[in-house]
């Protein structure tokens, strides 16, 4: 049975019951399921969370990865959805159902920027961004009217670490719901809804799944949150394939041993360069010098995650530069692979028709290259970075 440790938890989900007694649990790629009588399907139709009847609803390899994921993080149920985004959406939409005032981040990732203002402000909704980093500004945003408060444990792509038990006690205070998007730390680092978040999202595409071979997401809470949550998600169609689910599994079980080396490899090569004159600054929330560090101290278990952002020197053309010099880490525009990949984060543009679009980080300056760190030898990663630098012109 599972043990407590993080490390026997995740490796308890080969545990289950089949009829064949299988190590490996099985595959359910279908659609639909058959019933004996026409009594059994319409009971299960008007009580779709009991049974299996249509996979849009319900299915098992689903199922086992939203109750691994409910384990991991602490909650009394989860769900999955077809992707990060979609389990954003259906946070949202779960905890303010009939539009109201968004609660964003200054920083915050772009996939939410752009559900809150371009799928959700037609529909009636507010988007109101707020620095979570000063917690006079949230609790001054916090007015009485209906709203929802959406954080994130750490930035993207600069580390920032918000106090979350405090701000999600000050939401409270005023009967506001609080979701937390938890996919840069995972629920290896941090879990959210131990500090009372209502929902947590992840995109599971990245740490969770782990071996970029799926898009998923999850949305993980209270039993009744959670019930609501399915109604959209089989309602709107945000449903998983049973496959993606069983692939997400089988990665997530490795969960614990990936974050434990990428972190540390993480926390090795954050140290590595930042005492490098091509760099201005190093953004990684485990070094003492990150604004947020004592924060991420208090909040953040077992290391700080895999994600280190560069600014340097030279702007966007050193970073052009250093992309080209590296030799085998990867330029990748997502996060959470096995090896070390790295990402350029784009400042705002503007829109086809001039305006200014919203952007996700008012911090982002064209010269900053974020790394995400895997669990390869992190020597051979130092050493690919220090070549990279010294090609820098
Ligand atoms: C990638 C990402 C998402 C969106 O997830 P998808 O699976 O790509 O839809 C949401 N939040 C964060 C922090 C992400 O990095």
């Amino acid at each position: 049975m599972a043990g407590a440790n993080i490390f026997s938890k995740v490796l308890a989900v080969g545990e289950t019951a089949t009829p064949t007694n299988a190590v490996g649990p099985p595959i359910y790629q279908t659609s639909v399921y058959a019933f004996d009588d026409v009594e059994a399907m319409d009971d299960l139709l008007h009580h779709p969370r009991t049974g299996f009847t249509y996979s849009r609803g319900r299915n098992p390899n689903a199922d086992a990865l939203a109750t691994f994921i409910a384990e991991l993080e602490g909650t009394e149920a989860a769900l999955v959805t077809s992707s990060g985004t979609a389990a954003l959406l259906t946070a949202i939409l779960t905890l303010r159902p009939a539009g109201g005032r968004i609660l964003l981040p200054l920083e915050v990732y772009g996939g939410t920027v752009n559900i809150v203002h371009k799928l959700l402000e037609p529909l009636g909704y507010t988007p109101v961004r707020v620095d979570v980093r000063d917690a006079a500004a949230v609790e001054a945003a916090l007015t009485d009217e209906p709203a929802v408060l959406a954080l994130e444990t750490i930035s993207n792509p600069l580390g920032w670490v918000p106090e979350l038990d405090r701000l999600i006690a000050l939401a409270h205070a005023r009967n506001i719901p609080v979701l937390v998007d938890n996919t840069f730390a995972t629920p290896y680092h941090a879990e959210p809804a131990r500090w009372g978040a209502d929902l947590v999202v992840h995109s599971v595409t990245k740490f969770i799944a782990g071996h970029s071979d799926v898009i998923l997401g999850v949305v993980a809470g209270s039993a009744e949150r959670v019930r609501a949550a399915a109604e959209i998600v089989d309602g709107g169609g945000f449903t998983p394939d049973p496959f993606a689910a069983w692939l997400a599994l089988r990665g997530a079980r490795t969960l614990a041993l990936r974050m434990e080396r990428a972190s540390q490899n993480a926390l090795t090569l954050a140290r590595a360069l930042e005492p490098m004159p091509a760099i201005v600054r190093t953004y990684y929330p485990g070094l003492a010098g990150h604004p947020d560090h004592v924060h991420a101290e208090r909040l953040l278990q077992r290391g700080y995650g895999a994600i280190v952002t560069l600014s340097l020197a030279g702007g966007p053309k050193a970073v052009r530069e250093l992309v080209a010099g590296l030799r085998w880490v990867r330029l990748v525009p997502s996060l959470g692979d096995l090896t070390t990949t790295v990402a350029h984060p784009t400042p705002p543009t503007k829109s086809p028709d001039g305006r200014p679009r919203p952007a996700s980080s008012p911090f982002i300056d064209g010269g900053q290259l974020r790394i995400s760190v895997g669990i390869d030898a992190v020597d051979e990663v130092v050493e690919d970075f220090r070549g990279a630098l010294a090609s820098i012109s």
